[in-house]
């Protein structure tokens, strides 16, 4: 992995969806990591794709970094085994504070945070308030209607080409983490030209 990325984001369902083919995608995701000394920060949960990752990462000895909420510690879901968990006191300090930490962002299938979160991650990223990269693992296809509609979004006028495509996505991490070192972050912003 090319110098620079040390810690990824993974974004990812707190429930673990009904195919058994979610569960092995975050697991490759996290031999992916282990194997690169990419460590993982996370939402710090214990369920769904969010805690299969983490105990894959854990396990083969990789360390990660949970963020989360007191709100969700106190309704028992929090990871006890992280390398280190972090506890903020909002939604808005976890997700500043798992900006903070990842040098990229990646979405896994997940459900209303999942996606909310990479779509604020890749906003910011417009508004050049960072330049990682960020992007969607494309699970057999997951993402694809989410991929459709930005491309709707950017023929009707609402995203510039430029700014489209900066959500990267790929079916397979291998893949996706080679577009994650060749990304450049674009240098003009979204009003200018
Ligand atoms: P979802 O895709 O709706 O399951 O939400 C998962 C994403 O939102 C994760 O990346 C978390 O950061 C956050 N999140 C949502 N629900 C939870 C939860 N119960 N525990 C921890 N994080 C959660």
């Amino acid at each position: 992995m090319t110098i620079g990325i040390q810690r990824l984001c993974v974004y990812c369902g707190s429930s673990s969806g009904h195919d058994a083919r979610y569960a092995e995608a975050a697991n490759a995701v996290a031999e992916a990591f282990v194997a690169r000394d990419i460590e993982l920060v996370y939402g710090g949960a214990s369920k769904g794709i969010m805690g299969v990752i983490a105990d894959r990462v854990l396990a083969l000895g990789g360390k990660v970094h949970g963020v989360i909420p007191q709100q969700l510690v106190d309704k028992e879901i929090a990871h006890e085994g992280l390398t280190k968990q972090h506890v903020v006191a909002s939604m808005h300090e976890r997700k500043m504070l798992m900006a903070a930490l990842a040098d990229g962002f990646v979405a896994l299938p997940g459900g209303f945070g999942t996606l909310e979160e990479i779509i604020e991650i890749t906003t910011w990223a417009q508004l050049r308030f960072h330049a990682k990269p960020c992007g969607l693992l494309n699970v057999d296809g997951y993402y694809d209607r989410l991929l459709e509609f930005l491309d709707h979004a950017c023929a009707e006028g609402f995203i510039p080409d430029f700014n489209r495509r900066m959500l990267l996505a790929d079916e397979r991490i291998d893949g996706l983490l080679g577009r994650f070192e060749r990304y450049e972050a674009p240098d003009r912003d979204k009003w200018t030209d």
